[in-house]
């Protein structure tokens, strides 16, 4: 499917300081659309190599992180992990480090331990935040430990930085998740409530660090929301997908509606009472009732992505993937092109319809 869609190509280069005097260069695949989550990332066979046990994280942060800066950060602190780990495996590791690491485990508790590698070069423990909700971190441990921290790896929508002293030990970094844990309850608490009782379209499953939520308001309508993850309670950001006169409504309704936003209410609630709606329940309705297919290729999802464009007419409705609707409007004569817009018809209804080459926002 990669091979239709345009992508937009960035090559980045890692400064040989960072790689321990090696460089690098990844080159990260946008499709026409822009999102981040369908990107694709090429690299070297060495560095895919190094990254090669990063791949689940990296792709859950492709998801999580609303712009390419955003993940360009991300990156490179997965990269610094995974190379400093890399290299750090080759060195032997003094009798004191598996003894100063069996010790801490020991005082840490084995019932916090999810797991180890043969190595003991790869810790992961596992903790319940006060809501019942599990968690785990992964610790990559390097030969200089304890005098150097691990890194860090963790499910959370903030970046998650450890203070780390030599005399610490493992249990120190543990209190330190608990605590962040902590801090991030209530927009666990706010998106599992979205997620429990709405149709969320997207993402299919949401991890711990996804901030975003596609949720259905009827046929072809849906909502998207980016919430903060500092502050959970406040507006997020909200943006409507669906056709104009369904959508037109809704976005007054929020304009007009937006001084009864109460941070004291859930995050649903105020949603709800802002749209004077009541979202689709997931007790009586199916998914399927709101993921209607594209009507170009017949598939809901396109590389991971639901159709994200509808056809303006109110009797028509039709979805269509954007990037298949572009595709099928620049190989029509009757078509217009005029820099990143594209003017033709529905085809469906003939109706004039224009499609920006990015959707991101609507
Ligand atoms: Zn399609
Ligand atoms: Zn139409």
């Amino acid at each position: 499917m990669y091979s239709s869609m345009t992508w937009i190509k960035l090559c980045l280069f890692f400064s040989p300081e960072m790689c321990y005097g090696r460089d690098f260069h990844i080159r990260i695949l946008l499709p026409m659309d822009l999102q981040l989550k369908n990107a694709r990332i090429e690299c070297g066979w060495s560095l895919k190599r190094i990254l090669h046990g990063y791949r689940h994280i990296l792709k859950q942060r492709l998801h999580s992180c609303p712009d390419l800066v955003s993940f360009m950060v991300e990156l490179k602190t997965v990269l610094e992990i995974a190379l400093k780990n890399a290299q750090d495996l080759h060195i032997p590791r003094p009798p004191e480090y598996y003894s100063c690491l069996v010790r801490d485990l020991e005082i840490l508790g084995w019932k916090r331990v999810a797991f180890v590698d043969t190595g003991l070069t790869t810790v992961k423990l596992k903790a319940e935040d006060s809501c019942g909700r599990q968690h785990l971190i992964t610790l990559k441990l390097n030969a200089k430990y304890p005098t150097e921290p691990p890194g860090c790896l963790v499910d959370f929508p903030v970046p998650f930085a450890v203070s780390w002293m030599p005399q610490n030990s493992l249990i120190d970094i543990y209190n330190q998740f608990l605590a962040a844990l902590e801090l991030l309850k209530e927009f666990w608490d706010a998106l599992d409530e979205i997620d429990g009782k709405t149709w969320v379209l997207e993402p299919e499953n949401p991890t711990r660090s996804a901030t975003t939520r596609r949720i259905a308001i009827g046929n072809n309508v849906s909502v998207n929301i980016e919430v903060d993850p500092h502050h959970p309670n406040m507006l997020p950001e909200c943006y409507f997908l669906g056709a104009d006169h369904e959508v037109n409504p809704l976005r007054t309704k929020l304009n007009n509606n937006m001084h009864l936003w109460d941070p004291e209410v859930s995050l649903l609630q105020n949603l709800r009472e802002l749209l004077e709606i009541d979202f689709p329940s997931r007790v009586v309705l199916e998914k399927s009732d709101f993921s209607k297919e594209c009507g170009i290729c017949y598939a809901y999802r396109l590389d991971g992505s639901m159709p994200n464009h509808v056809c303006d007419d109110p009797r028509c409705g039709q979805p269509f993937h954007q990037a298949c609707l572009y595709e099928w409007l620049q190989g029509l004569p009757t078509s217009r092109q005029s820099l990143n817009v594209i003017f033709g018809e529905c085809p469906y209804c003939n109706k004039p319809l224009t499609l920006k080459s990015s959707m991101k926002k609507l």
